[in-house]
């Protein structure tokens, strides 16, 4: 099972899931599922791995 880290949205303040390993550190921009705000893992609100 792929490790998963929840990030929550600078933008909208909602939780969702990622992949730890293609997200996690990689300067690759998460893509909040409920606004479509694009940010990075260091810039979410809060990071729960
Ligand atoms: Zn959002």
């Amino acid at each position: 099972m792929p490790r998963a880290f929840w990030a929550q949205c600078p933008k909208c303040d909602e939780s969702f899931q990622a992949h730890y390993d293609e997200l996690r550190n990689s300067g690759i921009k998460l893509l909040c599922p409920t606004c479509g705000h694009r940010f990075l893992d260091s810039e979410a609100k809060s990071i729960t791995e």
